[in-house]
């Protein structure tokens, strides 16, 4: 899933690569209470002086200190009762009055997907097929030892109707097999040897016609452009260009980005066909201590030849991997696509393509039922729906499993939900269904949605003024590294783009519409921190700075409470905390990094 950002976002998604290991976290400004005999032995491991704390409790009260028992919050309050708190081996971490909120919770990313393609091309979304050739060429020229090429985040409609095709690839490389991703990972651009490797040929059936198909020409042979991830994912896990060590070797580098915008919850939105070697990747690093966050994962439904043993398959990941930092609670299911590919499932057609409403993967009784049967089993479900017929064939099935089943104590949430129409906003508040979002997406031209879903419709695009009104929970997350930009994994430009609907910092922009859809920064903040917990089942351990909670949180050095809203996006974390541990740093090789990115 992807919306442009395009203030900026070449800039962004410029081509320096971002080779640097996580910072040495020394020297954090931080001193031992020490020697000062007077004080008693005993003390919190960690007190916090001097700081803005906005704690996200219920009331949402502010505090000035905070102590840290092993990986709890033993204290939150005022400086003279954090004060009392000191012994003669308490770190004490002074923070000059910046701003701390609760660690960011992203609510939907693939974080181990991205570390396992991070070795392949990055593209920018906004060059153009010769551009893009060009960087390929290079790419195959400087790596002539990799088995196969990947890459990720080329726009397919550069190429037209048609989209790329495979002869341009094979004239660069007929030889390896290559795999390129479009920026929304809806997509892929592939070379004859991958075909061929792969066994795919002009026999080979759709895996799911109409949805998740090989473009062809008149004779029936794939062209190269394969749409939807069915038809690329297994490939890929097949010619083994993603695998477990793929993963473990690109995690450091991508998994501290998140760390250095304050992130230390993800749900990981589902490893696809790499579910096997990204769990086993996963609890390796986490069994090295290269978790720099926790981790709630999935088993991904992207296929209904996946629902028979989708539970059983599930439960086996819990047993298997469950950790503290690695919980695998969600059923995922990929129920329509984007609309960028015109394959999200809408009540009406695509503009200029009459017969096309794009398509729902499980609808009707087939989903309800499926999702009666995950619900029963104890396990959280996160429906991926744009399309408005795709949200609410989602809240259907919700509002069946709510019926039959009313204390279920498992979390609903639907992905994205771009596309909602008048009567079901109310729905998510009546049925408790989390909906969740990007909100880097929110500010458009409009000019591309106007030509896809239609003048009409685009105004009515990312409604959760009136989901949140209605008294539902909105949630907000990256889609990582589908975002758009890298930008637009910070939560501080997207706590930015929630209140604007503009671009950050673009306050002459005119706001996109609906221009009644702007929310505030304490709703902003809470789709971030306590009703993403909610959403992933942890609020009572995460989501707010409370006695008892999980110590994660992140230092800020403005005020956003304090600050134009049109820069707020260039505030900075500083700090962020996962479980009592400090995780990041804002030192030097941070802000040479953030140099190195046009941060
Ligand atoms: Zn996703």
């Amino acid at each position: 899933m992807k919306a442009l950002m395009k203030q900026g976002s070449s800039r962004l998604t410029s081509n320096k690569r971002h080779s640097f290991r996580a910072a040495a976290l020394a020297g954090l400004c931080v001193g031992l209470a020490g020697c000062a005999t007077s004080l008693p032995e005993q003390g919190a491991d960690k007190v916090i002086l001097n700081a803005s704390i906005y704690t996200q409790d219920s009331d949402l009260s502010w505090a000035q200190a905070m102590a840290v028992e092993g990986n709890q919050l033993s204290y939150v309050g005022d400086s003279a009762g954090a004060r009392a708190l000191i012994g003669q081996n308490t770190q004490v971490v002074d923070l000059n009055g910046q701003l701390v909120l609760p660690g960011f919770i992203d609510t939907h990313a693939h974080p181990v997907m991205a570390a396992g393609s991070s070795a392949g091309i990055e593209f920018d979304l906004n060059q153009t097929p010769e551009v893009w050739l060009k960087q390929i060429k290079e790419y195959a020229d400087a790596n002539p030892d990799s088995k196969g090429i990947i890459g990720f985040g080329f726009m397919a409609a550069a190429f037209g109707p048609e989209g790329p095709t495979k002869e341009m690839l094979d004239e660069i490389e007929p030889n390896r097999p290559i795999v390129l991703m479009d920026e929304g990972g809806h997509s892929a651009w592939v070379n004859s040897k991958a075909f061929e490797l792969a066994g795919i040929d002009r026999n080979t059936p759709d895996p799911i016609p109409g949805t998740h198909f090989y473009k062809r020409d008149d004779s029936g042979e794939p062209t190269g452009w394969c749409l939807e991830a069915m038809t690329f994912m297994p490939m890929m896990a097949q010619l083994g260009l993603v695998d477990e060590a793929s993963v473990i070797d690109g995690a450091d580098d991508v998994f501290y980005l998140f760390s250095s915008f304050g992130i230390t919850t993800i749900y990981d939105a589902g490893f696809s066909a790499f579910a096997d070697s990204s769990y086993a990747a996963i609890d390796q690093l986490a069994k090295d201590e290269r978790l720099p966050f926790r981790l709630v994962t999935s088993h991904m439904i992207q296929s209904p030849e996946h629902l028979p043993d989708a539970v059983a398959t599930l439960r086996s990941y819990q047993q298997r991997y469950a950790s503290e930092l690695v919980h695998p609670n969600v059923m995922k299911i990929h129920n329509d696509g984007t609309k960028e590919a015109k394959t999200a499932g809408q009540f009406e057609h695509y503009i200029g393509e009459p017969e096309n409403f794009g398509s729902v993967l499980l609808e009707g009784e087939v989903l309800q039922s499926f999702v009666k049967e995950v619900d029963a089993a104890g396990f959280d479900i996160h429906i991926h729906a744009i399309g408005d017929r795709a949200v609410d064939e989602a809240l259907d099935a919700f509002e069946v499993v709510r019926k039959d089943n009313p204390n279920s104590s498992n979390r609903y949430s639907i992905a994205h939900t771009e596309l909602v129409r008048d009567e079901d906003l109310t729905r998510f508040a009546e049925l408790d269904v989390a909906a969740q979002t990007t909100p880097a997406w929110f500010a458009t031209d409009g000019e591309f949605e106007n030509q896809v879903v239609g003048q009409e419709r685009a105004q009515k695009l990312y409604r959760f003024r009136k989901i949140i009104d209605a008294g539902g929970k909105v949630t907000f997350g990256s889609d990582f590294p589908a975002t758009g930009s890298l930008a637009g994994l910070a939560p501080i430009v997207n706590l930015e783009m929630g209140q604007t609907r503009k671009y950050p910092g673009e306050r002459e922009m005119p706001i996109t519409p609906p221009v009644d859809a702007q929310l505030t920064l304490e709703e902003m903040i809470r789709g971030y921190t306590i009703d993403a917990a909610y959403q992933l089942n942890m609020e009572s351990q995460l989501g707010s700075l409370e006695v008892g909670k999980l110590a994660d949180f992140v230092v800020i050095n403005h005020n956003l409470f304090e600050m134009d809203v049109y820069e707020q996006h260039q505030a900075k974390v500083t700090l962020t905390y996962m479980n009592g541990q400090p995780v990041f740093e804002r030192d030097l090789k941070a802000r040479f990094v953030e140099w190195m990115l046009d941060l």
